[in-house]
C-alpha cells in the first residue's frame, strides 16, 4: 500500500541524539515532528558535572537549556513541531515509516530517528536484590546532596554514575554505604580512595519495607545476614537498559543496532549499544540519522525550498 507520510522525519527522544537528528532535518528544511515523553533534554537536567561534550558545557541543565533554546528556534521556522507523547511501537514500510503512540494514535513519515536512551535499571532487574514488594526507590543520580541526609546512605549497586555523582558534589557531606555484587568490585576502582564512600560486598541483599518510608536491608556479606541497617536513604545505582519501543530488532543485550533495522527505522544515541555512551557520541549519531534520511529520499517535501 502507497501512502503519503504525515512528515518528512519522525525523531524519537529528545536527547543529545534526537536533538540533534532534529536540528540538523529542520536545518535541511524536513518537515521534523520531534516526539518526546517527559521534556527536552530530561536526562540532561539532573546530570551535575559534564565532561568531554562538544561545546565544553561542563553543566548537565545548561545543556538541555541550549537544546531547549535550539528547538525552540527551528520551531519557528515552522519546519519542526515538538509534541509530548510516548512511542510505543515503531514499523518500517517499504515507501514510509509508522509511529504508534502510548494513546493509540498512528503517525507516519518517510522515515523514523529513533533515540530514547536508556533508562535505570530497578531492584527488580537486578538478581542479587529481593524485596517482597516492588519498592519505588529513586537512582543516585537523580538526587540532590541535600535530599540526602548527613546519616549514611544506602546506595545499592556500584556502577558509574556514582562516581560521577560524587565528583559533581565535591563538598556533599554525605556517607554511602555502596552494596555491590563482588564481581563488579572493578567498577568501584574511581570511588574507592573517598572518605565518603563505604564499599560493602555483598551477594544477597534483602530489602524490607518498614513505616515512614524506612527501608531494613538484611545483607549477605561479608558473612550471612552480616549487614543490617535500617535507613530512610535508600538509593539505586544499578546501570541501565535499553529503553526501546516495540518493533526495533533487539541484540540478546536488549540494544538495538542501527545495521540491524529497517531502512526507514533509524537509531541513534545509547539506544544502539552499551559502548561510548556519551553526548557527543548521541549528538554525532543523530546527525549522522537525519542526513541518512535526508540524502536517501525520497522526495522530501521541504527539499527544494533549500
Ligand atoms: C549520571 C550520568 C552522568 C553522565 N555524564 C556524562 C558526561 O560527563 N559526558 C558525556 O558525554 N556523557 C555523560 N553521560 C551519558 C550521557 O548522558 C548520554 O550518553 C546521553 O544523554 C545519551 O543521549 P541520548 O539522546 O541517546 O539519550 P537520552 O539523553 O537518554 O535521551 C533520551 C530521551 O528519550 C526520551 N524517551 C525515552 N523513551 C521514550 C519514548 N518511548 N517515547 C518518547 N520519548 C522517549 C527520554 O525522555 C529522553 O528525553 C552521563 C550519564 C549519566 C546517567
Amino acid at each position: 500500500m502507497t501512502i503519503t507520510p504525515d512528515t518528512d522525519l519522525i525523531v524519537v527522544g529528545a536527547g543529545p541524539a534526537g536533538v540533534a537528528a532534529a536540528v540538523m532535518a529542520a536545518g535541511l528544511h524536513m518537515d521534523t515532528l520531534l516526539v518526546e515523553a517527559t521534556a527536552i533534554g530530561s536526562k540532561l537536567t539532573v546530570i551535575g558535572a559534564l565532561n568531554n561534550v562538544p561545546g565544553a558545557w561542563t553543566s548537565g541543565p545548561e545543556l538541555a537549556a541550549a537544546h531547549k533554546q535550539d528547538i525552540t528556534r527551528h520551531q519557528q521556522t515552522g519546519r519542526l513541531t515538538l509534541l509530548t507523547a510516548r512511542a510505543e511501537r515503531v514499523t518500517g514500510h517499504d515507501n514510509h515509516a509508522e509511529l504508534t503512540l502510548h494513546d493509540g494514535r498512528t503517525l507516519t513519515a518517510h522515515d523514523i530517528v529513533v533515540a530514547t536512551g536508556v533508562t535505570a535499571l530497578t531492584t527488580t532487574d537486578a538478581p542479587w536484590i529481593t524485596t517482597p514488594q516492588p519498592l519505588p526507590l529513586p537512582p543516585l543520580w537523580r538526587m540532590a546532596p541535600g535530599d540526602l541526609s548527613d546519616r549514611a546512605t544506602i546506595v545499592l549497586g556500584a556502577d558509574r554514575p556514582l562516581g560521577t555523582w560524587l565528583r559533581a558534589h565535591p563538598d556533599a557531606p554525605v556517607r554511602l554505604e555502596v552494596l555491590h555484587p563482588p564481581a563488579d568490585t572493578y567498577k568501584t576502582s574511581e570511588v574507592r580512595d573517598d572518605p565518603r564512600v563505604s564499599l560493602v560486598p555483598v551477594t544477597r541483599a534483602v530489602l524490607d519495607p518498614l513505616a515512614q518510608g524506612q527501608v531494613r536491608v538484611t545483607a549477605d556479606g561479608p558473612s550471612p545476614g552480616g549487614y543490617r541497617r535500617t535507613a530512610g536513604a535508600v538509593v539505586t545505582n544499578l546501570g541501565s537498559s535499553p529503553a526501546a519501543p516495540a518493533g526495533l530488532n533487539r541484540e540478546a543485550d536488549g540494544y538495538c543496532p542501527p545495521d540491524r533495522q529497517h531502512p526507514r527505522v533509524h537509531v541513534a544515541g545509547d539506544l544502539k549499544g552499551a559502548r561510548m555512551q556519551r553526548v557527543s557520541v548521541a549528538m554525532g549519531d543523530g546527525a549522522r540519522a537525519a542526513l541518512t534520511a535526508y540524502y536517501r529520499g525520497p522526495a522530501v517535501s521541504g527539499r527544494s525550498a533549500v
